[in-house]
């Protein structure tokens, strides 16, 4: 089957014509960095305005890359949630019209599962279940991926995410937006043992996140050390929270692989030690290829392409979700983050 998903829950807008056997036939992505640089932050209203301006081409020109018409297209998946309910709202209805006017199912993604399962887009032999780090802008989560709509989160954060503690680090350092890449660049040049950070939840057996104390404890250290080393050791800080937290899911389940996804999974320091983790365990380790990592739309095509080879598909009244947990259960007991 081919599907058509569409991508815009924060600030890429992407269109992608994804095959069913994992072939990329198209992939069209529009950044707004330039557009939030001023306001060192994503701007909600901004990022509408954008995906209302760019998804519309980026579709047509998936459709010209690939040599297909919406009539060649299976199914369309679109970005349900959860995001910047404008944006989202953008993607979905255009689905939505999409699949009304070629008489095409519809397939609404959850974000958060694109991400999830993305990792099989870029491995086609990675097998159900894996153990997935979800690491992003909006989330720093522990999912065991038992099979499609099957999610099992065992960790996830208190305060920051760790995509986010990455931003707000970059911005008291001076390094701009986004942060991620401007920390990691001024990283290379600093020494990680240099400033005396802490290390969150490490040694705990809760099995959460934590970044906020750490970016308090940047910000308190911000006079004293250069941006190059505070960089560098906020980064292994975090590095080093991750693979504590990530040895802990380790101890209580059996995947098949330690996984990794989201923006933060682009980091060097960060895939470098998770698979120095996952032999230690004799696991695989899988991280997507760097664009596959963070927001793009293949990973919602592919999605949309595993959950429709199982029948799921969805009604056009079906609604936006700005807040959707991919583990229901999860969030009952705890509450806590999307
Ligand atoms: P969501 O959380 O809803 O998936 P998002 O747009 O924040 O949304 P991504 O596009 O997957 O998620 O990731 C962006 C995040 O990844 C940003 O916080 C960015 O700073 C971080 N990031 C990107 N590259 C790097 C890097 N090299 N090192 C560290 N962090 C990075
Ligand atoms: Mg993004
Ligand atoms: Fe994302």
């Amino acid at each position: 089957a081919l599907i058509l998903g569409l991508e815009s829950s924060c600030d890429e807008t992407a269109a992608a014509l994804v095959t069913s056997d994992g072939t990329i036939r198209a992939h069209k992505l529009a950044r707004q960095e330039e557009a939030h640089r001023p306001y060192g932050g994503v701007v909600p209203e901004i990022a509408a305005r954008a995906h209302v301006e760019m998804l519309g081409p980026l579709i047509e020109a998936a459709l010209e890359e690939a040599g297909v018409t919406l009539a060649d297209v299976d199914a369309i998946a679109a970005t349900a949630g959860p995001g910047l309910i404008g944006g989202v709202m953008v993607g979905l209805v255009t689905g939505k019209a999409l699949a009304l006017a070629a008489g095409k199912p519809l397939v609404a993604v959850n974000h958060l599962e694109g991400h999830a399962l993305s990792p099989r887009l870029g491995d086609r032999s990675l097998e159900f279940p894996y153990l997935l780090l979800l690491v992003s802008g909006g989330h720093c989560q522990l999912l065991l991926v038992e099979g499609v709509s099957r999610y099992r989160r065992l960790a996830t954060t208190i305060d920051d995410a760790a995509g986010e503690a990455f931003d707000k680090t970059a911005k008291l350092l001076g390094l701009g937006f986004p942060g991620g890449p401007a920390v990691e660049k001024a990283a290379e040049r600093g020494n990680p043992k240099a400033v005396p950070l802490p290390r969150p939840l490490v040694g705990s057996g809760e099995p959460h996140f934590s970044f906020a104390g750490l970016k308090s404890a940047v910000a308190r250290a911000v006079n004293d050390y250069s941006a190059e080393d505070l960089a560098a050791s906020f980064q292994q800080a975090v590095v080093d929270c991750l693979v504590d937290r990530t040895r802990l899911a380790l101890a209580v389940t059996r995947p098949t692989a330690l996984v990794v996804a989201g923006g933060v999974a682009a980091n060097t320091a960060v895939r470098t030690a998770l698979e120095a983790l996952a032999a230690e365990h004799a696991l695989p380790f899988v991280a997507p290829p760097l664009w596959l990592c963070t927001d793009n739309a293949a990973m919602i095509a592919w999605a949309g392409a595993e959950r429709f080879a199982q029948g799921l598909t969805d009604p056009l009244d079906v609604p936006a979700r700005p807040r959707w947990p991919l583990d229901p259960d999860a969030e009952k007991v705890r509450g806590a983050g999307v």
